[in-house]
């Protein structure tokens, strides 16, 4: 068998190109500098999501950690190779100023602990990507943006959905007006909540209940599907363990109205399972997607035909590489602290409207 010199040559320089780009596709790194990231909190979220994620992001890195708790300090130490300066507590946070190896803080601890640990990490000199809810009160939210703003940084909001591919083509069909005009969306999202001593059904660290944990995710459907803010709003609430749902709400329901005309029905809840997707009724049909909230597996259908299932990456490192992206290139941020804060000024409105019973008006 007779051996080409030339398509050897092309196979080995393939070959070759292939090698030197594993690392890229494996490690997801890329030339250039990548933004240092200390995680704040390393509880649930932080531990199975957000620091896998961190590994496959383009633009960021593991920098530091903020931990409480001693034995988990140790355990990160070790596991990610970090150096002690890399490592700090709630009380030491502040010694970030002279760490120039950490450019974000992600804060990832309970809701009402957001504005504590975004001050420290501004007045550190540090932009700030924070989980959602921004915090438990506009008040608090506009001390967050404000504190950022001087410190001349960033601050965005974990709102990952933001990203998702099916969410965004969820979007186009809307704007496009592929099916004709959006007139109802009915978005629903809850969970049986365990442990009756975790921090969620804590009013002082959680705010409020499920309308704070979950019931966000559906106000940010409306506001995604629709692009507009909620001019009224009417909400009521249940509560069918009073013991367990003593200082939060357990279950809550409200509808709104957008100045398009748009309305929208929701459900937000701590006591059952299988509310997780959302549904927009069109002039000319419908789209959904459920489940429209997980972080694996959120799919739709359309009224004329084709499915909604569009390949999704690491939806946390897709958030991340785009704030340390903004960053970088010096643009805004498509989740700044002002959606945050606003959010939080619809969800003081479902609350306000349950307190008074009856709508509320925001036009
Ligand atoms: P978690 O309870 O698992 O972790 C919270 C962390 O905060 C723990 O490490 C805990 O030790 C620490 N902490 C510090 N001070 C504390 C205090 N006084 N009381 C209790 N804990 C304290 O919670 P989580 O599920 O990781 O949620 C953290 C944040 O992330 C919340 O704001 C939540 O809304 C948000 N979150 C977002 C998503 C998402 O999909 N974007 C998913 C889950 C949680």
């Amino acid at each position: 068998m007779s051996v080409n010199p030339r398509r050897q040559f092309l196979a080995r320089t393939a070959a070759a190109a292939a090698a030197a780009l594993i690392p890229i596709e494996v490690f997801g790194q890329a030339p250039g500098r990548k933004l240092g990231v200390a995680l704040c909190g390393l509880g649930s979220l932080s531990t199975n999501q957000i620091v896998p994620a961190l590994f496959k992001t383009r633009n960021c890195r593991l920098a530091g950690i903020v931990t409480g708790t001693p034995s988990k300090a140790a355990e990160w130490k070790q596991k990610y190779g970090l150096s002690d300066k890399s490592i700090y507590d709630y009380k030491t946070m502040g010694r970030m100023a002279d760490n120039k190896d950490i450019d974000i803080v992600y804060v990832v601890t309970p809701n009402a602990l957001h504005m504590e640990h975004t001050l420290a990490a501004a007045a550190a000199g540090k932009h700030v990507f924070c989980e959602k809810p921004l915090e438990i009160s506009v008040d608090r939210c506009q001390r967050m943006l404000d504190a950022v703003k001087k410190a001349g940084r960033m601050l965005g909001v974990g709102y990952r959905l933001q990203f998702e591919p099916n969410h965004l083509e969820c979007i186009r069909l809307a704007r496009e007006k592929v099916l004709g005009d959006v007139k109802i969306i009915d978005a629903n999202f809850g969970f049986a909540i365990g442990d009756p001593a975790q921090w969620r059904l804590n009013r002082a660290l959680a705010g409020g209940g499920s309308l704070m944990d979950v019931g966000i995710y559906c106000l940010q459907t409306t506001r995604m599907i629709t692009g507009e803010n909620p001019v009224w709003i009417n909400a009521s609430e249940v509560k069918t363990d009073k013991e367990k749902f003593k200082e939060v709400d357990e279950t809550i329901l409200w509808q709104s109205k957008f100045p398009s005309g748009v309305v929208s029905n929701s459900i937000c809840t701590y006591s059952a399972n299988g509310l997780a997707g959302f549904r927009a009724a069109t002039t000319r049909g419908w789209f959904s997607l459920d489940p429209a909230y997980f972080y694996n597996g959120n799919r739709g259908k359309r009224s004329d035909g084709p499915e909604i299932n569009l390949p999704v990456g690491d939806q946390f490192a897709t958030e991340l590489d785009d704030f340390a992206d903004c960053i970088i290139n010096k643009r805004p941020s498509k989740v700044p602290g002002e959606m945050g804060l606003a959010d939080v000024k619809f969800l003081m409105a479902i609350y306000e409207s349950i307190k008074k019973g009856r709508p509320v008006s925001l036009a």
